[in-house]
């Protein structure tokens, strides 16, 4: 199917974008470095142009009653639905991942579209125990005005779907800056949202916008004071900008960063479970998820049993067009490529043991990056295997004690997944224990990768910090305001103080 006809299946006509013509951005698929097409670009002033007008949308919004806010998650959610394979091939055309994983991630949008409907009848404050006579005192959440929404390549309408779901019913209008390498995708995913609130008739103009550009057009987003909350996914390096930037003037961050995910792997392991895991979690999405599993921590007793399968494994996985049914696709660009050869040579000069690696298919796809993932024996658990390099690329290291092994998974600077194979209830407990993992996912018996939506979705430390999608994460759409209303016909004062006039 071209992208002409992909286009036209998801009934979006010729995507447009309304820049303001400050230059046009080219893009192309990964897959085999063809032109996609072009896309005006947004200049600051343009950007501002659009905070404005969801400053508007905001001040209508608000007023709309939750579950009615809900009704229109409720139809985007059918659009998504209706169109579940156009949208999951563009994406694996936009950004290389195989089509099951395209589809998957179109799927995670419905899935997250149905959690925040039931949501919008759910956004449930506290009463409180007031300590004064005839006095109630209560929480209530209300909505906290535009959110800008900056997202990463390599979940290019998912991290959207996760955030625009809930800042809707929560009565937030979004600005969407999608990744400059996947910007079809999101005016594919803008269009579908126009059609749900045509159908919806009542959601003001600009209650969801896109704005396209490179960092700067993300900049423009992050200074706007307009913004109350910044939701940014992508590398450390990209946040550690952003985090000051929203700081400084006191606004809200989400933050969604890098991760080194490692699994430990335990005696009592079973290892049929653990090899299928790890070897999804390690060249899923060509280990371009930011839960890809990175580092293996394998108990000595077990490693020669261990690694033998999953060499055998990391051979036999396909590499290829992600349209053509390979398991693993191509890397997003040649910088990616470098950056994988670079780690490996890295991981060889500190003693490392490479296997796998290395561009193949140059010869079909010239303009294309694709690579066989490696799985590298190192040493010990230094240099190379500190830093997140996002491509397919897994180090295995062994341990003796169980409290070491989780010293070593804890040791890197980021804290978003892990994961523990055993079948010792006193090992799960302590790795799931205040002494346990670090990370804002610790799973056992399944891999670091593959989340679902009901649970809040997020990392410590380098991480960020932040939490999208399940579980309470709605609430940092909100403002929270806490009143306190006295029926009572005395002033009595908090703490007993008495203050007589
Ligand atoms: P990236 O940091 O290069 O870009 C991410 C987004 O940030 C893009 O839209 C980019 O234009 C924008 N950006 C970059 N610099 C900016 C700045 N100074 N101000 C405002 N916006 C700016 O990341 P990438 O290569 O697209 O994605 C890969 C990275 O994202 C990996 O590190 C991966 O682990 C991480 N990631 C994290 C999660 C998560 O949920 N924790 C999810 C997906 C990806």
């Amino acid at each position: 199917m071209t992208i002409k006809e992909l286009f036209s299946s998801l009934h979006l006509g010729p995507l447009d974008h309304s820049g303001d013509q400050a230059g046009t951005l080219a893009v192309t698929s990964p897959i085999d470095g063809s032109l996609i097409g072009h896309v005006k670009m947004d200049s600051p002033q343009s950007v501002a142009e659009k905070v404005g007008k969801a400053v508007e949308a905001f001040a209508i919004w608000r007023q709309m009653p939750g579950p009615q806010r809900g009704e229109l998650v409720r139809l985007l959610g059918e659009e998504l639905r209706a169109h579940k394979d156009a949208l999951g091939r563009l994406v694996s055309v936009e950004n290389g991942k195989i089509l099951e994983e395209g589809k998957g991630e179109v799927q995670e949008m419905i899935d997250i579209c149905d959690f925040a409907v039931g949501l919008s009848r759910q956004l449930y404050g506290l009463t409180i125990a007031s300590e004064r006579p005839g006095h109630a005192m209560r929480e209530n959440w209300q909505p906290l005005g535009p959110v800008g929404v900056i997202s990463a390549f390599n979940f290019p309408v998912a991290v959207w779907s996760w955030n625009t779901a809930l800042a809707l019913v929560c009565g937030d209008p979004v600005l969407w800056k999608p990744s400059e390498k996947t910007p079809f995708t999101a005016l594919a995913c803008q269009a579908l949202f126009l059609r749900a609130a045509a159908k919806f008739g009542a959601a003001p103009d600009g209650l969801s916008q896109i704005v396209i550009g490179a960092a700067d057009i993300g900049e423009a987003l992050v200074d706007d004071p307009r913004v109350p909350l910044i939701s940014a996914t992508g590398s450390c390096a990209m946040g550690r900008k952003v985090a000051p930037r929203v700081a400084s003037r006191f606004g809200r961050c989400l933050l969604e960063l890098g991760g080194n995910n490692a699994i430990i792997v335990a005696p009592s392991a079973d290892l049929d479970l653990a090899v299928r895991a790890i070897v999804f979690g390690a060249v899923g999405t060509a280990g371009q998820r930011c839960t890809s599993t990175r580092r293996l921590i394998i108990h000595r007793s077990i490693y020669d049993d261990l690694m033998p399968r999953l060499k055998a494994a990391f051979e036999r996985v396909t590499v290829g067009n992600p349209l053509e049914g390979a398991l693993v696709g191509p890397l997003i660009d040649e910088a990616a490529l470098n950056a994988m050869d670079k780690a490996l040579e890295r991981a060889r000069a500190e003693g490392g043991v490479v296997e796998g690696g290395g561009r193949v298919l140059a010869d079909r796809y010239p303009d294309a990056f694709y690579a066989r993932p490696a799985i590298v024996e190192m040493p010990a658990q230094k240099g190379v295997m500190m830093d997140e390099t996002f491509a397919p690329i897994l180090y295995a290291v062994k341990y003796d004690d169980f409290d070491a092994a989780i010293a070593l998974q804890n040791a890197v600077s980021q804290g978003l997944s892990s994961a523990l194979f055993s079948n010792d209830v006193r090992e799960a407990e302590l790795y799931l224990s205040a002494t346990g993992s670090d990370c804002g996912i610790a799973n056992i018996n399944i891999g670091t990768s593959g989340a679902e939506i009901g649970g809040a979705f997020g990392g410590e430390k380098e991480t960020g910090g932040g939490r999208e999608s399940g579980s309470d994460a709605w609430r940092v759409y909100m403002r929270r305001q806490t009143s306190t209303v006295n029926y009572s016909t005395q002033l009595p004062l908090a703490q007993g103080i008495s203050f007589e006039l």
